[in-house]
Protein backbone atom coordinates (compact mmCIF):
# COMPACT_ATOMS: atom_id res chain seq x y z
CA UNK A 1 0.00 0.00 0.00
CA UNK A 2 1.36 3.39 -0.95
CA UNK A 3 0.35 4.87 2.32
CA UNK A 4 3.32 4.17 5.03
CA UNK A 5 1.12 5.73 7.42
CA UNK A 6 -1.21 1.89 6.81
CA UNK A 7 1.53 -0.33 7.17
CA UNK A 8 3.30 0.47 10.05
CA UNK A 9 3.60 -2.65 11.90
CA UNK A 10 0.92 -3.58 14.72
CA UNK A 11 4.32 -3.67 17.02
CA UNK A 12 5.48 0.05 16.68
CA UNK A 13 1.94 0.97 16.96
CA UNK A 14 2.20 -0.70 20.89
CA UNK A 15 5.41 0.33 21.36
CA UNK A 16 4.43 3.78 20.96
CA UNK A 17 1.48 3.68 23.28
CA UNK A 18 -0.70 4.97 20.44
CA UNK A 19 -3.46 3.42 19.04
CA UNK A 20 -4.04 1.82 15.92
CA UNK A 21 -6.75 3.84 15.41
CA UNK A 22 -5.31 7.35 15.98
CA UNK A 23 -2.10 6.52 14.81
CA UNK A 24 -3.04 4.78 11.34
CA UNK A 25 -4.57 6.95 9.40
CA UNK A 26 -6.40 10.51 10.06
CA UNK A 27 -8.95 11.53 9.08
CA UNK A 28 -10.59 8.16 8.50
CA UNK A 29 -12.74 8.09 5.10
CA UNK A 30 -15.69 6.24 4.55
CA UNK A 31 -14.28 3.49 2.76
CA UNK A 32 -11.34 2.33 5.29
CA UNK A 33 -10.93 0.94 7.96
CA UNK A 34 -8.86 2.57 10.89
CA UNK A 35 -5.56 0.99 9.46
CA UNK A 36 -6.67 1.58 5.80
CA UNK A 37 -7.87 -1.37 4.88
CA UNK A 38 -10.90 -1.94 2.46
CA UNK A 39 -13.98 -1.91 4.85
CA UNK A 40 -16.48 -4.50 3.48
CA UNK A 41 -20.47 -3.50 2.69
CA UNK A 42 -22.17 -2.85 5.36
CA UNK A 43 -20.12 -2.74 8.18
CA UNK A 44 -19.65 0.08 10.71
CA UNK A 45 -17.48 3.00 9.89
CA UNK A 46 -15.77 2.76 13.31
CA UNK A 47 -14.98 -0.75 15.25
CA UNK A 48 -17.67 -1.93 18.04
CA UNK A 49 -14.99 -2.09 20.29
CA UNK A 50 -12.55 0.55 20.58
CA UNK A 51 -9.92 1.42 21.18
CA UNK A 52 -7.30 -1.38 20.04
CA UNK A 53 -5.21 -2.70 23.12
CA UNK A 54 -2.28 -4.80 22.86
CA UNK A 55 -2.62 -8.53 22.68
CA UNK A 56 0.14 -9.97 24.66
CA UNK A 57 2.05 -13.20 23.95
CA UNK A 58 1.82 -13.31 20.04
CA UNK A 59 4.64 -13.02 17.71
CA UNK A 60 3.58 -9.95 15.41
CA UNK A 61 4.26 -10.30 11.92
CA UNK A 62 2.51 -7.69 10.10
CA UNK A 63 -0.57 -4.97 10.06
CA UNK A 64 -3.91 -6.60 8.80
CA UNK A 65 -4.29 -4.85 5.32
CA UNK A 66 -6.76 -6.77 2.78
CA UNK A 67 -4.90 -4.72 0.25
CA UNK A 68 -1.49 -4.74 1.01
CA UNK A 69 0.57 -7.19 -1.70
CA UNK A 70 3.27 -7.39 1.17
CA UNK A 71 1.04 -8.39 3.92
CA UNK A 72 -0.84 -10.43 1.74
CA UNK A 73 2.70 -12.18 0.35
CA UNK A 74 3.50 -13.27 4.12
CA UNK A 75 0.61 -15.32 4.72
CA UNK A 76 -0.32 -18.26 3.70
CA UNK A 77 -3.49 -19.69 1.81
CA UNK A 78 -5.28 -20.29 4.46
CA UNK A 79 -4.82 -16.91 5.63
CA UNK A 80 -5.80 -15.52 2.38
CA UNK A 81 -9.13 -17.40 3.15
CA UNK A 82 -9.65 -16.18 6.71
CA UNK A 83 -11.64 -13.23 8.05
CA UNK A 84 -10.58 -10.01 8.30
CA UNK A 85 -12.47 -9.30 11.08
CA UNK A 86 -12.82 -10.86 14.62
CA UNK A 87 -15.82 -12.96 14.66
CA UNK A 88 -16.39 -12.49 18.32
CA UNK A 89 -15.82 -8.83 18.61
CA UNK A 90 -15.93 -7.68 15.03
CA UNK A 91 -12.14 -5.97 15.21
CA UNK A 92 -9.88 -6.24 13.23
CA UNK A 93 -6.83 -9.31 12.74
CA UNK A 94 -3.59 -9.46 12.14
CA UNK A 95 -1.22 -12.31 11.44
CA UNK A 96 0.69 -13.17 14.02
CA UNK A 97 2.22 -16.67 15.63
CA UNK A 98 0.19 -17.59 18.84
CA UNK A 99 1.86 -17.94 22.15
CA UNK A 100 2.91 -21.60 21.80
CA UNK A 101 2.12 -22.57 18.07
CA UNK A 102 4.21 -22.86 15.00
CA UNK A 103 2.39 -21.08 12.43
CA UNK A 104 0.91 -17.92 11.31
CA UNK A 105 -2.64 -17.31 12.32
CA UNK A 106 -5.45 -14.43 12.33
CA UNK A 107 -5.55 -12.84 15.51
CA UNK A 108 -8.03 -10.15 17.02
CA UNK A 109 -5.84 -7.27 17.83
CA UNK A 110 -8.78 -6.37 20.49
CA UNK A 111 -10.12 -9.58 22.72
CA UNK A 112 -6.85 -11.86 21.27
CA UNK A 113 -9.37 -14.61 19.60
CA UNK A 114 -7.57 -16.80 17.40
CA UNK A 115 -8.99 -17.57 14.13
CA UNK A 116 -7.83 -21.07 13.21
CA UNK A 117 -9.15 -22.30 9.69
CA UNK A 118 -8.78 -26.02 8.84
CA UNK A 119 -9.16 -27.89 5.87
CA UNK A 120 -12.62 -28.50 4.78
CA UNK A 121 -14.40 -31.78 4.39
CA UNK A 122 -16.16 -32.81 1.21
CA UNK A 123 -18.78 -35.75 1.62
CA UNK A 124 -20.46 -37.92 -0.90
CA UNK A 125 -21.60 -41.10 -2.26
CA UNK A 126 -20.67 -43.91 -4.81
CA UNK A 127 -23.83 -44.78 -5.75
CA UNK A 128 -24.59 -48.24 -7.02
CA UNK A 129 -27.03 -50.09 -9.09
CA UNK A 130 -27.41 -53.35 -11.21
CA UNK A 131 -29.00 -53.01 -14.07
CA UNK A 132 -32.04 -55.29 -14.35
CA UNK A 133 -32.20 -55.78 -18.23
CA UNK A 134 -28.24 -56.18 -18.56
CA UNK A 135 -27.31 -57.35 -15.41
CA UNK A 136 -24.94 -54.31 -15.86
CA UNK A 137 -23.15 -53.03 -12.62
CA UNK A 138 -23.66 -49.31 -12.99
CA UNK A 139 -22.93 -46.10 -10.97
CA UNK A 140 -24.47 -42.84 -10.50
CA UNK A 141 -22.90 -39.92 -11.95
CA UNK A 142 -24.10 -36.23 -12.08
CA UNK A 143 -22.57 -33.74 -14.83
CA UNK A 144 -22.56 -30.44 -13.08
CA UNK A 145 -24.47 -26.95 -13.93
CA UNK A 146 -21.49 -25.23 -11.95
CA UNK A 147 -18.32 -24.39 -11.85
CA UNK A 148 -15.47 -25.40 -11.16
CA UNK A 149 -16.07 -28.29 -13.56
CA UNK A 150 -19.30 -26.97 -15.21
CA UNK A 151 -20.00 -30.03 -17.52
CA UNK A 152 -18.19 -32.38 -16.81
CA UNK A 153 -19.05 -35.51 -14.44
CA UNK A 154 -19.01 -36.15 -10.89
CA UNK A 155 -20.01 -37.99 -7.85
CA UNK A 156 -22.90 -36.62 -6.29
CA UNK A 157 -20.76 -34.72 -3.25
CA UNK A 158 -19.98 -31.52 -1.41
CA UNK A 159 -19.52 -29.88 1.81
CA UNK A 160 -20.22 -31.14 4.72
CA UNK A 161 -22.38 -28.94 6.99
CA UNK A 162 -22.58 -28.12 10.62
CA UNK A 163 -24.46 -30.80 13.06
CA UNK A 164 -24.54 -33.59 10.37
CA UNK A 165 -22.59 -36.63 10.25
CA UNK A 166 -20.39 -37.42 7.32
CA UNK A 167 -22.73 -40.59 5.82
CA UNK A 168 -25.79 -38.29 6.77
CA UNK A 169 -23.88 -35.33 4.70
CA UNK A 170 -23.16 -37.87 1.52
CA UNK A 171 -26.80 -39.06 1.72
CA UNK A 172 -28.12 -34.81 1.76
CA UNK A 173 -25.56 -33.83 -1.12
CA UNK A 174 -26.96 -37.04 -3.34
CA UNK A 175 -30.71 -35.92 -2.37
CA UNK A 176 -29.73 -32.30 -3.52
CA UNK A 177 -27.16 -33.07 -6.57
CA UNK A 178 -29.23 -36.40 -8.28
CA UNK A 179 -33.11 -35.66 -6.58
CA UNK A 180 -32.02 -39.80 -5.32
CA UNK A 181 -32.70 -41.39 -1.95
CA UNK A 182 -29.93 -43.59 -1.05
CA UNK A 183 -28.90 -46.12 1.73
CA UNK A 184 -25.66 -45.75 2.80
CA UNK A 185 -23.26 -49.15 2.64
CA UNK A 186 -20.36 -48.59 3.68
CA UNK A 187 -17.37 -45.86 3.85
CA UNK A 188 -15.62 -46.65 0.88
CA UNK A 189 -12.71 -44.01 0.50
CA UNK A 190 -10.99 -41.19 2.49
CA UNK A 191 -8.56 -38.83 0.39
CA UNK A 192 -6.55 -35.83 1.49
CA UNK A 193 -5.50 -33.09 -0.81
CA UNK A 194 -3.36 -30.85 0.99
CA UNK A 195 -2.86 -28.34 -1.88
CA UNK A 196 -6.66 -27.22 -1.42
CA UNK A 197 -6.87 -27.89 2.65
CA UNK A 198 -9.73 -30.92 1.04
CA UNK A 199 -10.40 -34.03 2.41
CA UNK A 200 -13.04 -36.62 1.15
CA UNK A 201 -15.30 -38.85 2.86
CA UNK A 202 -16.62 -40.92 0.08
CA UNK A 203 -19.56 -43.32 1.15
CA UNK A 204 -20.77 -46.40 -0.89
CA UNK A 205 -24.58 -46.67 -0.89
CA UNK A 206 -27.72 -48.28 -3.13
CA UNK A 207 -30.80 -46.46 -4.47
CA UNK A 208 -34.11 -46.79 -1.75
CA UNK A 209 -36.67 -47.58 -4.19
CA UNK A 210 -34.23 -49.46 -6.46
CA UNK A 211 -36.94 -52.66 -6.43
CA UNK A 212 -39.27 -50.73 -7.78
CA UNK A 213 -37.96 -48.93 -10.77
CA UNK A 214 -36.85 -51.63 -13.59
CA UNK A 215 -34.75 -48.94 -15.87
CA UNK A 216 -33.56 -47.18 -12.91
CA UNK A 217 -34.54 -43.66 -14.63
CA UNK A 218 -37.43 -43.18 -12.12
CA UNK A 219 -34.00 -43.23 -9.53
CA UNK A 220 -32.78 -39.71 -10.12
CA UNK A 221 -33.01 -36.36 -11.89
CA UNK A 222 -30.99 -33.26 -11.94
CA UNK A 223 -31.18 -31.67 -9.15
CA UNK A 224 -29.86 -27.44 -8.80
CA UNK A 225 -26.02 -27.70 -9.66
CA UNK A 226 -26.63 -30.68 -11.85
CA UNK A 227 -27.21 -30.85 -15.63
CA UNK A 228 -27.70 -34.40 -16.01
CA UNK A 229 -27.96 -37.59 -14.10
CA UNK A 230 -27.06 -40.84 -15.72
CA UNK A 231 -26.45 -44.58 -14.33
CA UNK A 232 -22.91 -45.44 -16.30
CA UNK A 233 -22.04 -49.14 -17.05
CA UNK A 234 -18.41 -49.22 -15.34
CA UNK A 235 -16.83 -49.69 -19.03
CA UNK A 236 -18.50 -46.95 -20.18
CA UNK A 237 -17.62 -44.08 -17.59
CA UNK A 238 -16.63 -41.28 -19.32
CA UNK A 239 -13.12 -41.01 -17.91
CA UNK A 240 -12.07 -37.99 -19.70
CA UNK A 241 -15.03 -36.10 -18.86
CA UNK A 242 -13.94 -36.83 -15.14
CA UNK A 243 -14.74 -33.59 -12.69
CA UNK A 244 -12.12 -34.15 -10.03
CA UNK A 245 -8.76 -35.99 -9.17
CA UNK A 246 -10.42 -37.26 -5.87
CA UNK A 247 -13.62 -38.74 -8.49
CA UNK A 248 -11.01 -39.85 -11.11
CA UNK A 249 -9.42 -42.00 -7.88
CA UNK A 250 -12.94 -43.82 -6.46
CA UNK A 251 -13.76 -44.83 -9.45
CA UNK A 252 -10.35 -46.06 -10.61
CA UNK A 253 -10.56 -47.96 -6.91
CA UNK A 254 -13.77 -49.15 -7.56
CA UNK A 255 -12.91 -50.35 -10.88
CA UNK A 256 -10.65 -52.51 -9.36
CA UNK A 257 -12.97 -53.72 -6.43
CA UNK A 258 -15.52 -55.01 -8.84
CA UNK A 259 -12.87 -56.95 -10.85
CA UNK A 260 -11.25 -58.88 -7.41
CA UNK A 261 -15.10 -59.26 -6.35
CA UNK A 262 -14.15 -57.68 -2.84
CA UNK A 263 -14.50 -54.48 -2.01
CA UNK A 264 -11.36 -52.27 -0.02
CA UNK A 265 -11.32 -49.51 2.14
CA UNK A 266 -9.08 -47.02 0.27
CA UNK A 267 -6.86 -43.95 1.88
CA UNK A 268 -4.25 -42.03 0.24
CA UNK A 269 -3.12 -38.55 -0.20
CA UNK A 270 -3.93 -36.33 -3.68
CA UNK A 271 -0.67 -34.50 -4.83
CA UNK A 272 -0.87 -32.13 -7.27
CA UNK A 273 1.41 -28.78 -7.84
CA UNK A 274 -0.32 -25.44 -7.83
CA UNK A 275 -2.27 -24.40 -10.59
CA UNK A 276 -3.35 -27.71 -11.96
CA UNK A 277 -7.03 -27.67 -13.03
CA UNK A 278 -9.39 -30.05 -10.90
CA UNK A 279 -9.78 -32.04 -13.52
CA UNK A 280 -6.68 -32.29 -14.41
CA UNK A 281 -5.56 -36.39 -14.38
CA UNK A 282 -2.44 -34.91 -13.48
CA UNK A 283 -1.80 -35.99 -9.95
CA UNK A 284 -0.18 -38.37 -7.64
CA UNK A 285 -1.86 -41.06 -5.59
CA UNK A 286 0.57 -40.79 -2.83
CA UNK A 287 0.41 -42.70 0.82
CA UNK A 288 -1.99 -45.33 -0.71
CA UNK A 289 -3.33 -47.93 1.61
CA UNK A 290 -6.37 -50.35 0.25
CA UNK A 291 -7.39 -52.03 3.33
CA UNK A 292 -9.50 -55.46 2.18
CA UNK A 293 -13.23 -55.27 4.39
CA UNK A 294 -15.44 -58.28 4.78
CA UNK A 295 -18.00 -56.93 2.12
CA UNK A 296 -18.37 -58.54 -1.26
CA UNK A 297 -19.57 -57.42 -4.38
ZN1 LIG B 1 -12.17 -10.10 18.88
Amino acid sequence: MADGRATATLSSLLTSGRSATKTAVAPLTRRTTPCGATRPRGTSSRPRFAPTRPVLGHRHLSTTTTSSSASASSMSETHKTSTHFCDACGSETSVLVPEGDNRPRRVCQNCGKVHYVNPKVVVGCLVEHTCEETGARQVSLCRRAIDPCRGLWTLPAGFQECGESTSEGAARETREEANAEVSIAAPYAHLDIPAISQTYVIFRGTFKHASASRSGSSLHSPGQETLETRLFDLEKVPHEEIAFSSVRVVLGKYAEDVRRGRYSFHHGVIEKEAGVAASSPRFKLAQYTGLPTEHKL
